[in-house]
């Protein structure tokens, strides 16, 4: 009976291993390691992202077995496109202001921060030989300014990890479970079969599928039995029924502040800062804050609206009291030129659109209700939200593994013993700052530690 069993596993054993393999010499060694190796994984690791690299070099200290899957030929492809090619891994605000900037379920990581937060994390990249700095927003980069210092030094110690065994180019497409619902290991697409008694899915979400997250950790979870909250992409890229004009492509303004509106016309949120234009629509900094505050209302198909306010700093009546001044004292320029007074020339024709007013009119002759059209305009130019741009433009995914069903003190499954789940999978995301990556290694480490606290 135990030969039966082994055999057909050791020659499973022999497609994956071969790495392994090319080590050993004797005949002996081989076929030993061969039955220890593929009968004692102690944990399988799905997705070598940001949070399965954390989650094996934390595993890796227990001096266990542990095999790390990965689909794409390099791991860590999204980790060394992020913060533009620098990383921003973490954020030093104090914690009650970092669980601001996760929402609702923030809450869900008090926990795994209370055990593994940005101060932790800093002195293990530190340690590791990466110096950091904090910056404006208190958003912290390796020194260096290069997001693949943060990649090596992870990997570089797994690489060199006898212990660890990194399979490349390899998909996993179902974990497998005993029918009294304990993980026993996990089925590649090619049907191979990796056992090992915990799995820790780290396989992101659906955002940047390029860099191998196409969200198959969803239907794998979903097919024992979880839910998954619709995933929609977030710090994305607004479309706007309104049309943008050529000369507004591109260009950035400053220091404006977006208000949201909802269907009612309720303001649901204000964001001040940077912003730009796109072909068919807006994007930067405030137009991503305004996106994870509408993605899902938007999916759902609901009337959202934007008021842009171009000169936030001055109220109605001051604005109104300057513009007052200004008429009188260009009073014989027309409205076209004149404009260039309150807006950088890029903007004019997105203003001429929005006044109903005759572009050659003289400033001396424009009326109180023209003024008011003016100030409107400086005040509250409108843009109806179309849809959201898609998953190739999301920076993260917001949706994914439903919270209540994992324990948040290890991020182990409540439906499926010794299976966890991590990082972007997880119904978790935040504002742009570094929030998302420190959700990612916070929750690796913490199904890293438990997979072996009770051994
Ligand atoms: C352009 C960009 C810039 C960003 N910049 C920042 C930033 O500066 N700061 C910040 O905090 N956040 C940033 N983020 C977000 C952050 O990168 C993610 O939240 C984080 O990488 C999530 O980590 P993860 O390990 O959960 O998922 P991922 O990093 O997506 O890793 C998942 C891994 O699983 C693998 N995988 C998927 N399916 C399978 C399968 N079936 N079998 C085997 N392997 C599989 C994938 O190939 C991938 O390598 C950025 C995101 C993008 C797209």
């Amino acid at each position: 009976m135990h030969t039966k069993k082994t055999l057909p596993n050791l020659f499973l054993f022999l497609k994956i291993e071969k790495k392994e393999l090319r080590v050993h010499t004797t005949i002996h060694t081989f076929f030993f390691d061969i039955i220890y190796m593929h009968t004692n994984y102690d944990l399988i690791i799905v997705g070598a992202g940001a949070a399965g690299l954390m989650a094996a070099t934390v595993a890796a200290e227990k001096d266990k077995k542990i095999l790390l899957i990965e689909k794409m030929d390099q791991a860590g492809r999204k980790l060394r496109i992020t913060g533009k090619g620098r990383c921003n891994l973490t954020n030093t605000s104090p914690l009650k202001d970092f669980i601001t900037h996760l929402g609702s379920d923030g809450r869900f990581m008090r926990n795994a921060f209370s055990k593994f937060f940005s101060t932790e994390l800093m002195t293990f990249f530190e340690q590791k030989g990466v110096p950091l700095n904090i910056e404006r927003g208190s958003r912290v980069f390796p020194k260096s300014g290069k997001s693949l210092d943060v990649f090596l030094a992870l990997i570089k110690d797994l690489e060199r990890n006898r212990n660890i065994t990194i399979l490349k180019n390899t998909s996993v497409a179902r974990i497998v479970t005993t029918t009294e619902g304990r993980v026993v290991g996990v089925e590649l697409k090619d049907k191979t079969l990796c056992r090992a008694p915990k799995v820790i899915m780290a396989t992101g979400g659906k955002s940047y599928p390029s860099t191998g997250s196409e969200g198959e950790g969803y239907e794998m979870l979903k097919q024992l039995g979880h839910t998954i909250v619709q995933p929609v992409p977030s710090l994305v890229p607004l479309v706007t029924k309104e049309p943008i004009p050529e000369e507004l492509i591109g260009f950035q303004l400053k220091n404006v502040s977006l208000a949201v509106m909802n269907e009612n016309g309720g303001k649901i949120g204000e964001y001040f800062g940077e912003m730009t234009f796109t072909p068919n629509g807006v994007a930067g900094p405030i137009v991503l804050s305004v996106s994870r505050l509408i993605t899902r209302m938007v999916h759902e198909g609901k009337n959202i609206t934007l008021k842009l306010d171009l000169k936030p700093a001055l109220d109605v009546t001051t604005l109104d009291k300057k513009l007052i001044r200004e008429l009188n004292e260009n009073g014989t320029r027309v409205l076209k030129d004149a404009l260039r007074l309150w807006l950088p020339a890029e903007m004019i024709p997105l203003a001429l659109s929005n006044i109903k007013i005759e572009h050659y009119k003289r400033l001396n002759q424009i009326n109180a209700n023209e003024r008011k059209m003016i100030l409107n305009m400086l005040k509250n130019i409108i843009f109806h939200i179309e849809s959201t741009r898609g998953w190739d433009e999301a920076i993260v995914t917001q949706g994914g593994v439903n919270l209540k069903e994992v324990n948040p003190k290890t991020m182990e499954s409540k439906i499926v013993e010794g299976l966890y789940i991590v990082g972007e999978l997880l119904d978790l995301d935040a504002d742009t700052g570094g929030y998302n990556l420190q959700i990612a290694f916070s929750t690796a480490y913490m199904a890293a530690n438990d997979c072996f606290s009770k051994d």
